[in-house]
């Protein structure tokens, strides 16, 4: 249920109102508007009639009920788009809302320095903004490279040094998630984890962004409700990552990219929503069309993978673009973004 307050009412009415449904045994979250205050009532709802919590105050303009199961994540909850600030050293990296699209790039897995700074390098030359990498990496089979662990963080945050790129690193473990977010700007949950909830409502006490990406076979609510267990616990910055889903075909494709989940999460939730081209079709040369049409149904950004030589990647390397390709993808993707009227900002000349 929301409590709608009409405009200018007083703070102390607020107050009033709250301490009230407090008094139900109702948890609440105020959301600030530009024009109206809501309250947002969380808690077994089911049995209170509208009219009892109208009749609280007379500066509620309206009673809602918000059908869906996850609440805090919906825009009926939060009307206004959450925009994701992540501070950086060039200045913060604004994701969702009217920002230009944001760039993620970097290679599948962080494999020795020279490797994770030269892309870095690159990424931030062609544009992009926060540099991926993995550290953990959850892989299919015990025997494929696990990812370097603890000394990967230690690169990622050389190459944050170096580029002043922000970092997205994967959390696989909670005991892991101190050290991994102490050097994450913004800490991803991976698809086979985004319904690890113990892993959820720790992501939620801590302070950096997370990026939560959709599990391979999660319905579209169910990817809200993991998002949800994170708001619950108190982090109201998360970001939506679509990376493909499991469907009949993966002969030609490793996923299917769910794209037109973007603009149906575009009318269920104000949380911004990021596509990953590079896991969603698993093959390089499907990145930049993929990309372009995640831009063009609304993408709030793109992560795509990049590594300095793909054939010789420890994972992923079939769907790596090399710096160059990702130079060019960019280039590409630079006329969709204008004309969503969500042009990059890129002056080459600032950042290279
Ligand atoms: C990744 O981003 O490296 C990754 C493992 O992605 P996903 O969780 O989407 O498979
Ligand atoms: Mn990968």
């Amino acid at each position: 249920m929301i409590v709608v307050m009409k405009s200018g009412t007083p703070q102390g009415v607020i107050e009033a109102v709250v301490d009230h449904l407090h008094g139900w045994s109702l948890a609440t979250q105020i959301i600030i508007g530009r024009e109206n205050t809501v309250i947002g009532l969380i808690g077994d709802t089911s049995n209170l009639a509208d009219d009892r919590v109208q009749e609280l105050s007379p500066f509620i303009e309206r009673v809602l009920r918000v059908k869906k199961r996850f609440k805090r994540a919906s825009r009926e909850f939060h009307p206004e788009m959450t925009v994701v600030s992540v501070p950086t050293a060039l200045g913060p990296i604004l994701i969702g809302g009217d920002a230009p699209p944001v760039l993620m790039a970097g290679p599948c897995s962080v494999e020795n320095e020279s490797m994770i700074i030269e892309t870095a390098r690159r990424i931030r030359a062609a544009g992009a903004r926060v540099l991926r990498g993995g550290a953990y990496k959850p892989r299919t089979s015990p025997y494929d490279f696990q990812g370097h662990g603890e000394s990967a963080l230690g690169l990622l945050a050389a190459a944050r040094e170096a580029t002043g790129l922000a970092i997205v690193t994967e959390v696989m473990d909670t005991s892991d998630l101190e050290m991994v977010a102490e050097v994450a700007d913004i800490v991803q949950i991976g698809a086979r984890n985004m319904q690890n909830y113990a892993l959820l409502k720790k992501a939620g006490q801590q302070p950096r962004p997370v990026l939560l990406k959709r599990a391979f076979s999660a319905t579209i609510d169910e990817w809200l409700l993991a998002a949800e267990y994170i708001l619950a616990a108190g982090n109201p910055n998360v970001i939506l990552c679509e990376r493909g889903i499991r469907t009949f075909d993966n002969q030609y494709t490793r996923n299917t990219l769910d794209l037109v989940a973007v603009a149906v999460l575009r009318t269920l939730t104000h949380l911004p929503v990021i596509v990953d081209p590079s896991h969603g079709t698993g093959v390089s040369q499907f990145v930049e069309a993929t990309a372009k049409a995640a831009l063009a149904i609304g993408a709030d950004g793109l992560m795509i993978e990049v590594h300095p030589e793909p054939g010789r990647a420890l994972s992923d390397g079939p769907q790596c673009l090399t710096p160059d390709q990702f130079d060019a993808v960019v280039d590409n993707l630079a006329p969709i973004a204008e004309v969503v009227g969500r042009p990059f900002v890129r002056s080459r000349a600032a950042v290279r």
